[in-house]
């Protein structure tokens, strides 16, 4: 074992976190962790984990759930997309086990995680979580990083894992300047960090490196002075600490301008699912004009001048203004509109009626909950 993949794990011994997904070799329950704690800090996910695995404990639940019920509680996290590819992944998981004849659902066996287990013997028959890399890979929304880690958590494989953490460490202590983002580069790192592995304990080492980089190799102020591979860190003796890892592409966020449309009818409100591949698909929204540029009222009365039933009247005011909402490729800038209808109720027809009491049953995005849950009580 290298010196440097002995300290990390020495490092881990000490400083090993207790979270609810670690001391588990349950594939589902590290799968969902993966998924919900990629773009999203564990003091974040760490709730919505919990909340998950009480709901949906095992992929069998999760796979036979509305997807209107999975984004819900998924709202506020972000990323979307990772909760409906989970969906579909446990949906084809059920669906493999059900057509090569393994899957008995409520009959003869119950899931518990990713297990059949017999309800009878609680002795465990057969598991639902494929196990090849391979197939874990092929899941929808799994890549390379978390097929290694949930090959290497959950059935100790020797695959290294390279999140953004792995990265920066193993850039900085063997002082490499290839970039992170590039093909050439990614090949580089991932050929580095198996070289690293220590196949003999592959889920504590993933995991070991992976803290390292979120606790002491930071992206800003590493704790270099108390690093215990300090002495023979490249980053720290050449003064490149700061520059590494190196990226090569800038990401330049593109803006979008937003106008939502808030519409009282009585009780009732307007809203629409969002079924378009774009940010957010499958959530709900109100009423929405987006342009490359912020519109003047006139501007927006004009662009919903369809949707407005002939002989009604319509008026805007303005509820918030400017609300920026940002995105990891895109800034979301917001206006709030209040629109009032005089003369009848056939406008927005093509847009769902639904109680504003009962807006909470519908998965909204972050922007919209809190658009909503501050709303001024006159309007
Ligand atoms: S010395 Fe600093 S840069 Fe080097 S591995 Fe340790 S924390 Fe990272």
């Amino acid at each position: 074992m290298s010196f440097f993949s002995q300290t990390i794990l020495t490092w881990y011994s000490h400083h090993r976190r207790n979270l609810p997904w670690r001391n588990t070799t349950d594939p589902y329950r590290i799968w969902i962790s993966e998924i919900i704690l990629q773009q999203t800090r564990v003091s974040q996910g760490y709730d919505y984990f919990l909340r998950f695995m009480e709901r949906f404990p095992d992929v069998q639940t999760l796979a036979e759930a509305p997807e209107d019920e999975v984004m819900r509680l998924w709202q506020g996290l972000g990323y979307y997309s990772r909760a409906r590819n989970l969906h579909t992944a446990a949906k084809s998981i059920c669906e493999k086990q059900s057509a090569t004849g393994h899957h008995v659902i409520n009959d003869l066996a119950k899931s518990e995680g990713g297990k059949m287990v017999s309800q009878n013997s609680e002795e465990e028959v057969e598991s639902l979580f494929p196990k090849s890399f391979e197939e874990v890979r092929a899941l929808k929304g799994v890549g390379d990083y978390t097929a290694a880690a949930i090959c290497s958590f959950a059935y100790n494989m020797p695959c290294a894992v390279v999140d953004g953490n792995v990265y920066r460490v193993l850039a900085r202590y063997f002082g490499v300047h290839e970039p992170i983002d590039t093909t050439r580069g990614k090949k580089l790192f991932a050929a580095l960090a198996q070289d690293q592995l220590d196949r003999s304990c592959p889920a504590d080492y993933n995991q070991a490196i992976m803290d390292f980089g979120a606790l002491v190799c930071t992206p800003l102020s590493p704790s270099c002075i108390s690093c215990s591979l300090a002495e023979s860190c490249e980053a720290l003796r050449s003064h490149q600490v700061e520059i590494l890892p190196v990226k090569e592409k800038k990401l330049v966020p593109k803006t979008r301008y937003f106008h939502y449309l808030w519409i009282k009818t009585g009780d009732n409100t307007f809203i629409h699912k969002r079924i378009e591949r774009d940010i957010w698909q499958n959530l709900y929204e109100l009423p929405v004009v987006e342009s490359d540029h912020q519109l003047t009222p006139p501007e927006l009365l004009n662009a919903i001048r369809s949707h407005i039933a002939e002989g009604e009247e319509a008026h805007l005011t303005l509820i918030q203004q400017g609300v920026k909402h940002v995105l990891t490729h895109r800034i979301i800038m917001t206006d709030f509109y209040q629109l009032i209808l005089l003369g009848g109720t056939r406008s927005f027809a093509t847009y769902q009626q639904v109680k504003i009491g009962q807006l909470a049953d519908y998965a909204f995005p972050r922007l919209i909950t809190n658009f909503i849950e501050h709303l001024p009580v006159d309007v």
